[in-house]
C-alpha cells in the first residue's frame, strides 16, 4: 500500500467520466515504516508518568513560585528544559530552547511576570529557512480563582495531557532518529489560562521572522475518556478548526463565503489531512473534525497561531468533565440523582487515562512526521474564472520542474461534501508552470483542492486553488 491512500468514492457520473484519470501514487513502503516504528515507540506508561510529575508540582500558575525545586511553575519549567535535553542525548538534530519574556500590565497578571516558553527542535534537512510543524500543549494550571496562584491546582488533564503528549512525541521522534525534511517544534507555553499569553508571543514572532509554519497541532484537555455527562469514549479525540478568519493575514486573502470556501481555510484543509492520514494509519482510532475554532466560552493556543495566519486546530477530547477543570481541589458531599454522594473536584491525575494520551500522541505525531516529509504544497495555485465555460482550469509554479516530485492530486467534492470524494492525478512536468484542464467537472459544483505529491509517496496539504482572471 502506498502512503496516504485512501479509499476514495467517486460518484457513478464522475468515476465513468473519470476513471482512466485516476493513477494512484508510488509505493511508499520506506517511508511507511520508519512512522510505523516511530509510532509504536509512543507508550502509555511513559505518557502517564509525564503527566504524574507534572502534576506533582502541586500548581504551574503562571504567576506561581519560581525559586522551589519542588513546587510551582518554575520547578515544572526547569524539568521539562530537562526533559527535552535528556532526549537530545539521543538525536543531535534535536535542539533545546527557552524564550523568556515579562508581562506587565495586562489582563490577569497584576504583577510583572516573567513567562518561558520551553521547547525543542528537531531540525529537518530545510533548516532555518525551512517549513515547519508545531506539537503544542499548555504547561501553567489554574484553580477556580484564575489569580489564585498559591492553591494546589495539579492541571492533569488541562494541559498536562497535552504537555505528556508533546513531551512523549518528542522522546518517539528522537529515540527512533527520525529524520524530517521539515523542522517539527515540540512547544510548551505558559500563560493559556490569563490569555494565550506564551502562544501569542511565540506566534508573533513567527510572523515577524517569516518562518513558515504549515501547521500548529494544539493539545488542550486530551486526557479523560469519562465526561461529565456520563459517556465514556476512548476511541476518538475532537479536531476543532477555524474558517477563513476575519483577519486577514497571509497569502490567501479571499472572500471565502462569496466563493463557497468557508469549509477550504488552511486549518480545515489540516483537519481533513489529519482525518485521512488516521483512517490510513491508525484505524482503531478516529478524529471528529468540528468545523468551528473552539468550544463555546473557551479558547486554546491554537488561536495564536490562527491570529498571525497560520493553519491550526486543537486537539481535545470527547467528553469534558467540568469537576475536573479550573476547579479547587476537593470533596464535597452532593446529591446525585436524588442520592447524597461525595463529589470529587479538580484536575487530578486519576481521571487521566494513559492509553488515551498515548493515542492522540500518536495522531498527533503520525500527521507530523506526514507534513514533514511531504512536498511543499503547490505555490501560486489558481482556478481560472476567465470565461463561461463547461469545465475546469487550473494552474500553478512548478519549481522544480520534473525533478522532485511524483504528480499532484486534484481533489475534489460537492461543495455540501465535509471530505473529499476523488482526485484526478497529474504527472509531474518539466514545465514551470503547470496547466491543466479538468474538461469534466464544472467549478461551479464542485470544490477542488491540490496537493503535491512526493516521490515517496507522500502528499502535502490540499490547497483550495483561488480564481483568478
Ligand atoms: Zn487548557
Amino acid at each position: 500500500m502506498h502512503i496516504f491512500y485512501r479509499v476514495l468514492t467517486l460518484t457513478l457520473l464522475t468515476a465513468s467520466l473519470l476513471s482512466a484519470q485516476v493513477v494512484p501514487t508510488p509505493n511508499a513502503s520506506a517511508a511507511d515504516s520508519k512512522i510505523e516504528e516511530m509510532l509504536k515507540t509512543i507508550s502509555p506508561d511513559s505518557a502517564i508518568s509525564f503527566d504524574r510529575t507534572l502534576a506533582g508540582f502541586g500548581t504551574r500558575h503562571t504567576m506561581s513560585d519560581t525559586t522551589s525545586s519542588t513546587r510551582g511553575i518554575g520547578a515544572a519549567r526547569r524539568w521539562l528544559y530537562s526533559k527535552f535535553e535528556s532526549f537530545a542525548k539521543d538525536d543531535p538534530d534535536f535542539k533545546v530552547y527557552e524564550d523568556r519574556f515579562l508581562l506587565q500590565d495586562v489582563p490577569f497578571i497584576p504583577k510583572p511576570t516573567t513567562l518561558m516558553n520551553v521547547y525543542g527542535v528537531l531540525w529537518g534537512k530545510e533548516g532555518v529557512n525551512g517549513r515547519y510543524i508545531v506539537i503544542s500543549g499548555h504547561y501553567d494550571s489554574r484553580c477556580t480563582n484564575l489569580l489564585n496562584d498559591t492553591s494546589d491546582a495539579p492541571g492533569a488533564d488541562d494541559d498536562g495531557s497535552g504537555v505528556s503528549l508533546v513531551l512523549e512525541a518528542a522522546r518517539a521522534f528522537t529515540s527512533t532518529h527520525f529524520k524530517p525534511d521539515a523542522n517539527i517544534i515540540f512547544i510548551c507555553f505558559p500563560g493559556e489560562e490569563e490569555g494565550l499569553y506564551g502562544s501569542n508571543q511565540f506566534a508573533g514572532e513567527a510572523r515577524k521572522k517569516g518562518m513558515d509554519i504549515i501547521a500548529d497541532l494544539n493539545n488542550d484537555i486530551v486526557g479523560s475518556i469519562r465526561g461529565g455527562n456520563g459517556e465514556v469514549v476512548s476511541n476518538m479525540v475532537r479536531v476543532f478548526s477555524q474558517g477563513y478568519q476575519e483577519l486577514k493575514l497571509g497569502k490567501r486573502e479571499v472572500n471565502a463565503d462569496m466563493i463557497g470556501y468557508s469549509n477550504d481555510s488552511p486549518s480545515r484543509e489540516l483537519a481533513r489531512y489529519i482525518h485521512t492520514a488516521g483512517e490510513k494509519f491508525l484505524p482503531m482510532f478516529h478524529t471528529t473534525l468540528i468545523f468551528r475554532q473552539d468550544r463555546f466560552l473557551r479558547g486554546g493556543d491554537h488561536a495564536s497561531f490562527n491570529k498571525y495566519g497560520y493553519a491550526a486546530v486543537r486537539f481535545t477530547e470527547p467528553n469534558e468533565d467540568y469537576h475536573h477543570q479550573h476547579q479547587d481541589v476537593r470533596t464535597v458531599k452532593e446529591m446525585v440523582r436524588g442520592k447524597e454522594k461525595e463529589v470529587v473536584y479538580g484536575d487530578l491525575p486519576q481521571f487521566v487515562d494513559s492509553a488515551y494520551v498515548a493515542s492522540v500522541t500518536r495522531m498527533n505525531s503520525l500527521a507530523a512526521a506526514l507534513l514533514s516529509i511531504s512536498p511543499p504544497a503547490p505555490s501560486n495555485d489558481v482556478m481560472l474564472v476567465d470565461k463561461l465555460e463547461y469545465g475546469s482550469r487550473f494552474r500553478w509554479d512548478n519549481p522544480s520542474r520534473g525533478k522532485g516530485l511524483a504528480g499532484w492530486k486534484i481533489y475534489y467534492r460537492k461543495t455540501y461534501e465535509p471530505f473529499w470524494t476523488g482526485y484526478v492525478f497529474v504527472d509531474d512536468s518539466p514545465d514551470p508552470v503547470v496547466n491543466y484542464d479538468l474538461k469534466t467537472m464544472t467549478k461551479d459544483d464542485y470544490i477542488f483542492g491540490i496537493a503535491a505529491v512526493g516521490t515517496n509517496g507522500v502528499e502535502s496539504i490540499p490547497e483550495a486553488p483561488l480564481p483568478a482572471r
